[in-house]
């Protein structure tokens, strides 16, 4: 089997005022073992929400979740629980996400406690050193808590925790969004080894293009709570074909004066994600929009060669 996740016309809905928002609306897409799923867009897309539907930190309103081939999208906390070791997440802001009252080796040892993996303190103890090492943080923090560390050790602390249960597949939401650069590439380079060494799969969400280029080896572009386009990282970056997807990437600096593309501005209001209409959600934005597109809501299709893009004139506005 080399599907480790299959995600079937997701839906999360929340009931707020004046209606219902769609926050993830029928996704679909799959993930091979030790594959790095890419998902991106802008803040308020449901990306973060799609990671924890997926996870079951909220419920699925509709639609399927497929974890190494068991259908867990309506199982009860107490089977999940069985199953969460499996399946972790490493959040954006490591200092909130951890307790500030535990040392880093407390906090490492929270999910091996909670788990019961070891009988005896010692064997903990030695697995929580261990496990610093793997993500590069010195054994001399052991005992120290986070306020006292950087961003990037702390990060590192998430990560820590993450891969205590031995997971196979892990969210990444936002990991490195609130580090510098410097710390963020160390952070990405830590997780691309821990890839390889332990052959875990990742999906990583991020708002920016450019952190995803480099690790992911598929991508899902969202808007709106939807999947726009959807393929290779490859061949996003040098064939991308839905209007939203190309100005998502025309925002991306670039270095070298010779490689520049011209930057698109979106104008127009964006729509709203609360009770949204039977049209294309970014139509009112969009440089191409035409009637219908503001009368109903094109499909993920392929295009070829396991291109997926929704827009009803893909084809015209790229010339295909
Ligand atoms: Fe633009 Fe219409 Fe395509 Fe939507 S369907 S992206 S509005 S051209």
């Amino acid at each position: 089997m080399s599907e480790i996740l299959q995600i079937n016309n997701l839906k999360k809905y929340f009931p707020v005022a004046g209606g219902t928002l769609h926050a993830v609306d029928d996704v679909s897409f799959t993930m091979n073992y030790g594959e790095t799923l890419g998902v991106v867009g802008e803040s308020g897309c449901g990306k973060s929400t799609l990671g924890k539907t997926i996870l079951r930190l909220t419920n699925p309103t509709a639609g399927q979740i497929i974890f190494e081939g068991e259908d867990i999208t309506f199982i009860d906390n107490k089977q999940f629980t069985a199953l969460r070791p499996k399946m972790q997440m490493i959040f954006q802001d490591p200092l909130s996400s951890l307790n500030p009252r535990m040392s880093v080796s407390q906090q490492i040892a929270e999910p091996l406690r909670i788990y019961k993996v070891y009988q005896n303190k010692e064997d903990m103890e030695k697995r929580v050193l261990e496990l610093m090492d793997t993500v590069g943080l010195a054994r001399r923090y052991a005992d120290t808590y986070p306020h006292e560390l950087d961003g990037g050790r702390r990060q590192r602390i998430g990560v820590a925790r993450a891969l205590a249960l031995n997971p196979k597949l892990i969210v990444c939401d936002e990991p490195v969004s609130a580090l510098d650069v410097l710390i963020q590439a160390q952070i990405l380079n830590l997780l691309q080894d821990l890839q390889k060494e332990h052959g875990l799969s990742y999906m990583f969400i991020t708002h920016d293009l450019s952190v995803v280029k480099h690790i992911s080896d598929n991508i899902c572009v969202m808007y709106l709570g939807q999947i726009i386009e959807q393929c290779e990282t490859k061949e996003l970056f040098e064939n991308t074909l839905h209007p939203y997807a190309k100005a998502l990437l025309s925002a991306i600096p670039v270095p070298s004066l010779k490689h520049r593309r011209e930057k698109i501005l979106l104008k127009g209001e964006l729509a709203s994600p609360i009770n949204p209409k039977n049209a294309c959600r970014f139509a009112p934005r969009c440089l191409y929009a035409k009637e219908d597109c503001f009368e109903s809501t094109p499909e993920l299709v392929d295009v070829g060669g396991n291109h997926m893009v929704a827009c009803h004139y893909v084809k015209e506005i790229n010339g295909l």
